[in-house]
């Protein structure tokens, strides 16, 4: 898939899941950025990628050394071992920014920073990039937002996913993995999800369905139907409930 459809799919899945997540405001707009950046983080498995981009030769000699690691384009950073990689990493940044006494909500810098700045400063970017926002500018916003969210440690709010608590850049990044992976087993290549252990390529639908990246069927179908989803699940995550069900901010929860 594109690397549009690919953060729009990332973005749709965290503000779907934005209400049980009970995350609104700016944190939801920064997670929903974020797990954009996270759609098209997979790809950092090729040179030529939106996402290998974003720095120039520094991301691509980057995306070169993924590549030699995982076996080349669609293999590793596109499998169950991927997703955990790319989210053990965002967990590891997260938790090393706070060792340097960092807490959430209390703005302070440090050089503790730095591993979780370069993660979101990626994620911003590629984000930014993918859906064509702010041209030239958007690696600069990217940055921009990396310190903002840094010095305000809005990345390391805890979100309650069942019986756990997971920072929220941890929690977009794996969630924007998956919606990577989900929208390249809609196409004819699929994803080996069991990688390295076993190289088949899986796919979500049957044959005559699958459909080739940048035709007909992405353009017409998969991308207006992300649009229209993404456009429903903003308006449910920012308080206005599509169904009876009610939100948690909504006046009869309080
Ligand atoms: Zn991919």
């Amino acid at each position: 898939m594109l690397g549009r459809d690919h953060a729009l799919s990332g973005a749709l899945v965290f503000t779907a899941l934005g209400p049980s997540l009970h995350v609104t405001g700016t944190h939801l707009a920064a997670g929903v950025v974020l797990a954009a950046g996270a759609g098209v983080l997979p790809d950092i498995d090729h040179p030529d990628s939106t996402i290998a981009r974003c720095f120039g030769f520094l991301t691509e000699a980057f995306a070169w050394v993924v590549a030699k690691i995982s076996g080349g384009h669609r293999h590793g950073t596109h499998s169950l071992v991927g997703i955990a990689v790319f989210t053990l990493g965002a967990l590891a940044a997260g938790t090393y920014q706070i060792s340097g006494g960092r807490i959430p909500g209390h703005a302070v810098f440090s050089w503790h920073m730095l591993p979780a700045g370069l993660y979101l400063a990626l994620l911003y970017s590629a984000a930014l990039r993918a859906l064509h926002i702010g041209g030239h500018h958007g690696d600069l916003l990217g940055i921009g937002g990396a310190l903002v969210t840094c010095y305000t440690a809005w990345d390391m709010i805890m979100l309650p996913v069942g019986h756990w608590h997971v920072p929220l850049l941890a929690l977009a990044t794996g969630l924007g993995c998956a919606a990577h992976i989900a929208g390249d087993e809609l196409t004819h290549g699929g994803c080996p999800l069991f990688w390295p252990f076993y190289a088949h390529e899986f796919h979500l639908v049957p044959r005559p369905l699958q459909i080739t990246t940048a035709k007909m069927g992405e353009n017409w179908i998969v991308f207006p139907l992300l649009i229209g989803a993404l456009v429903l699940a903003a308006w449910h995550a920012t308080g206005h409930p599509l169904l009876c069900a009610s939100y948690p901010g909504s006046p009869e929860r309080r």
